[in-house]
Protein backbone atom coordinates (compact mmCIF):
# COMPACT_ATOMS: atom_id res chain seq x y z
CA UNK A 1 0.00 0.00 0.00
CA UNK A 2 2.73 2.48 0.97
CA UNK A 3 4.21 1.46 -2.52
CA UNK A 4 0.93 2.45 -4.40
CA UNK A 5 0.81 5.40 -2.51
CA UNK A 6 4.29 6.95 -3.65
CA UNK A 7 3.04 5.64 -7.38
CA UNK A 8 0.24 7.88 -7.08
CA UNK A 9 3.15 10.92 -6.13
CA UNK A 10 0.23 12.05 -3.38
CA UNK A 11 -2.60 12.17 -5.76
CA UNK A 12 -5.68 10.58 -5.14
CA UNK A 13 -6.21 8.02 -6.92
CA UNK A 14 -9.96 9.04 -8.68
CA UNK A 15 -9.46 13.00 -9.36
CA UNK A 16 -12.82 15.28 -8.71
CA UNK A 17 -14.98 14.57 -12.05
CA UNK A 18 -15.99 17.90 -14.00
CA UNK A 19 -19.87 16.93 -13.60
CA UNK A 20 -20.94 15.15 -11.08
CA UNK A 21 -23.41 12.35 -11.96
CA UNK A 22 -26.68 14.42 -10.44
CA UNK A 23 -25.81 17.09 -12.73
CA UNK A 24 -27.27 15.98 -15.84
CA UNK A 25 -27.14 17.07 -19.30
CA UNK A 26 -25.87 21.00 -19.85
CA UNK A 27 -28.57 22.85 -21.66
CA UNK A 28 -28.45 23.14 -25.76
CA UNK A 29 -26.37 26.92 -26.04
CA UNK A 30 -28.79 29.73 -27.01
CA UNK A 31 -28.97 30.31 -30.86
CA UNK A 32 -30.40 28.62 -34.12
CA UNK A 33 -30.02 24.92 -34.51
CA UNK A 34 -28.10 23.11 -37.21
CA UNK A 35 -30.58 20.63 -39.29
CA UNK A 36 -28.59 18.68 -42.23
CA UNK A 37 -30.82 20.83 -44.33
CA UNK A 38 -28.89 24.13 -43.43
CA UNK A 39 -25.42 22.21 -43.85
CA UNK A 40 -26.08 21.25 -47.36
CA UNK A 41 -27.15 24.99 -48.18
CA UNK A 42 -23.76 25.95 -46.46
CA UNK A 43 -22.02 23.73 -48.88
CA UNK A 44 -24.52 24.83 -52.01
CA UNK A 45 -23.18 28.38 -51.47
CA UNK A 46 -19.68 27.80 -51.01
CA UNK A 47 -19.90 25.06 -54.10
CA UNK A 48 -21.93 28.11 -56.37
CA UNK A 49 -18.56 30.89 -55.24
CA UNK A 50 -15.65 27.95 -56.83
CA UNK A 51 -17.98 27.41 -59.42
CA UNK A 52 -18.66 31.05 -60.80
CA UNK A 53 -14.85 31.30 -60.09
CA UNK A 54 -14.11 28.17 -62.51
CA UNK A 55 -16.24 30.13 -65.61
CA UNK A 56 -14.40 33.64 -64.83
CA UNK A 57 -11.73 34.30 -66.98
CA UNK A 58 -8.25 34.02 -65.02
CA UNK A 59 -6.15 37.17 -64.26
CA UNK A 60 -2.91 35.71 -63.99
CA UNK A 61 -0.50 35.07 -67.50
CA UNK A 62 1.20 32.10 -68.44
CA UNK A 63 4.96 34.20 -67.97
CA UNK A 64 7.14 34.23 -70.21
CA UNK A 65 5.24 33.36 -72.96
CA UNK A 66 2.11 35.83 -72.53
CA UNK A 67 2.96 39.36 -71.09
CA UNK A 68 0.97 41.66 -70.12
CA UNK A 69 1.04 45.19 -72.35
CA UNK A 70 3.34 47.99 -71.02
CA UNK A 71 1.96 51.33 -70.80
CA UNK A 72 2.62 54.05 -74.20
CA UNK A 73 4.69 55.57 -71.77
CA UNK A 74 6.96 52.55 -69.88
CA UNK A 75 10.93 53.52 -70.41
CA UNK A 76 13.36 50.23 -70.53
CA UNK A 77 16.70 49.74 -72.28
CA UNK A 78 17.98 52.40 -73.87
CA UNK A 79 19.48 52.85 -77.53
CA UNK A 80 21.62 55.16 -79.70
CA UNK A 81 20.62 55.82 -82.60
CA UNK A 82 21.46 56.66 -86.27
CA UNK A 83 20.54 58.76 -89.66
CA UNK A 84 19.10 57.00 -92.31
CA UNK A 85 22.33 57.63 -94.36
CA UNK A 86 24.15 55.21 -91.63
CA UNK A 87 26.00 58.00 -89.59
CA UNK A 88 25.51 57.99 -85.79
CA UNK A 89 23.14 60.85 -84.31
CA UNK A 90 25.03 61.08 -80.97
CA UNK A 91 27.65 64.84 -81.13
CA UNK A 92 29.52 63.60 -77.60
CA UNK A 93 28.02 66.46 -76.28
CA UNK A 94 27.31 64.83 -72.77
CA UNK A 95 24.16 66.51 -71.97
CA UNK A 96 22.54 63.17 -71.42
CA UNK A 97 25.53 61.93 -68.50
CA UNK A 98 25.10 65.77 -67.56
CA UNK A 99 21.49 65.27 -66.98
CA UNK A 100 21.28 61.68 -65.23
CA UNK A 101 20.40 61.47 -61.67
CA UNK A 102 22.75 58.66 -60.62
CA UNK A 103 25.90 59.46 -62.85
CA UNK A 104 25.54 56.11 -64.60
CA UNK A 105 26.26 57.36 -68.56
CA UNK A 106 29.88 57.92 -69.51
CA UNK A 107 30.58 59.62 -72.78
CA UNK A 108 33.94 60.06 -74.14
CA UNK A 109 34.06 62.38 -77.12
CA UNK A 110 36.46 62.55 -79.98
CA UNK A 111 36.65 64.79 -83.53
CA UNK A 112 35.32 63.76 -86.53
CA UNK A 113 37.57 63.97 -89.30
CA UNK A 114 36.82 63.98 -93.28
CA UNK A 115 38.92 60.29 -92.75
CA UNK A 116 37.18 58.91 -90.32
CA UNK A 117 33.39 60.93 -90.12
CA UNK A 118 30.84 59.40 -87.33
CA UNK A 119 28.49 61.68 -86.87
CA UNK A 120 27.11 64.92 -88.96
CA UNK A 121 28.60 67.33 -86.14
CA UNK A 122 32.50 67.94 -85.23
CA UNK A 123 32.28 65.42 -82.60
CA UNK A 124 31.08 62.11 -81.75
CA UNK A 125 30.77 59.69 -78.99
CA UNK A 126 33.83 57.79 -79.34
CA UNK A 127 32.90 55.79 -75.90
CA UNK A 128 29.12 55.40 -74.93
CA UNK A 129 28.46 53.71 -72.14
CA UNK A 130 25.37 52.48 -69.84
CA UNK A 131 25.80 51.40 -66.24
CA UNK A 132 22.12 49.76 -66.49
CA UNK A 133 22.49 48.54 -62.69
CA UNK A 134 22.78 51.78 -61.64
CA UNK A 135 19.81 53.32 -64.15
CA UNK A 136 16.71 54.42 -62.40
CA UNK A 137 14.55 54.55 -66.08
CA UNK A 138 13.68 57.57 -65.55
CA UNK A 139 14.39 59.07 -69.08
CA UNK A 140 15.88 62.55 -68.26
CA UNK A 141 18.82 61.20 -70.66
CA UNK A 142 16.21 60.94 -73.79
CA UNK A 143 14.62 64.53 -72.70
CA UNK A 144 18.02 66.17 -72.68
CA UNK A 145 19.24 65.15 -75.61
CA UNK A 146 19.50 67.79 -78.41
CA UNK A 147 19.73 65.37 -81.43
CA UNK A 148 17.24 62.66 -79.95
CA UNK A 149 20.56 60.14 -80.25
CA UNK A 150 19.67 58.22 -76.88
CA UNK A 151 16.03 56.60 -76.59
CA UNK A 152 14.60 54.22 -73.99
CA UNK A 153 12.11 51.66 -75.55
CA UNK A 154 10.04 49.04 -73.99
CA UNK A 155 12.87 46.02 -72.77
CA UNK A 156 12.61 45.17 -69.22
CA UNK A 157 13.64 41.81 -69.38
CA UNK A 158 17.84 42.33 -68.23
CA UNK A 159 18.80 39.71 -66.14
CA UNK A 160 22.43 38.32 -67.08
CA UNK A 161 24.78 36.07 -65.50
CA UNK A 162 27.39 38.64 -64.42
CA UNK A 163 28.00 42.50 -63.12
CA UNK A 164 30.13 43.24 -66.23
CA UNK A 165 27.59 42.61 -68.41
CA UNK A 166 25.21 45.14 -67.45
CA UNK A 167 28.02 47.70 -68.74
CA UNK A 168 25.89 48.70 -71.90
CA UNK A 169 28.83 49.66 -74.35
CA UNK A 170 28.21 51.82 -77.53
CA UNK A 171 28.20 48.41 -79.89
CA UNK A 172 24.99 47.11 -77.89
CA UNK A 173 23.32 50.77 -77.61
CA UNK A 174 23.43 50.99 -81.62
CA UNK A 175 21.24 47.62 -82.01
CA UNK A 176 18.25 48.13 -84.35
CA UNK A 177 15.12 49.83 -82.50
CA UNK A 178 12.31 47.93 -81.92
CA UNK A 179 9.31 48.73 -84.28
CA UNK A 180 7.36 50.11 -81.08
CA UNK A 181 9.92 52.64 -80.04
CA UNK A 182 9.99 53.59 -83.58
CA UNK A 183 5.85 54.45 -83.82
CA UNK A 184 6.72 56.03 -80.56
CA UNK A 185 9.19 58.54 -82.24
CA UNK A 186 7.51 59.10 -85.02
CA UNK A 187 4.24 60.15 -82.83
CA UNK A 188 6.43 62.43 -80.93
CA UNK A 189 7.72 64.32 -83.97
CA UNK A 190 4.51 64.70 -85.09
CA UNK A 191 3.47 66.33 -82.06
CA UNK A 192 6.40 68.73 -81.68
S1 LIG B 1 17.18 56.77 -67.71
FE1 LIG B 1 17.75 58.21 -66.07
S2 LIG B 1 19.08 57.04 -64.73
FE2 LIG B 1 18.97 55.89 -66.65
S3 LIG B 1 20.72 56.61 -67.86
FE3 LIG B 1 18.97 57.89 -68.43
S4 LIG B 1 19.11 59.69 -67.07
FE4 LIG B 1 20.40 58.08 -66.20
S1 LIG C 1 23.30 60.86 -76.56
FE1 LIG C 1 22.62 62.93 -77.05
S2 LIG C 1 22.97 64.11 -75.15
FE2 LIG C 1 24.16 62.20 -74.97
S3 LIG C 1 26.20 62.74 -75.73
FE3 LIG C 1 25.05 61.90 -77.46
S4 LIG C 1 24.17 63.71 -78.44
FE4 LIG C 1 24.78 64.36 -76.42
Amino acid sequence: MADEDEKLDGKPEHPTPLRGPDEGVPPHPEGKRTSVAADIGALATGLKTTLGEFFTAPVTLEYPEDKSPRSERYRGRHYLRRYDNGLERCIGCELCAAACPVGCILVIAAENTDENRVSPGERYAKTYEINMLRCIFCGYCEDACPVQAIVLGPEYELSDTSREKFIYTKEKLLEPLPPDVQARLQTKAKET
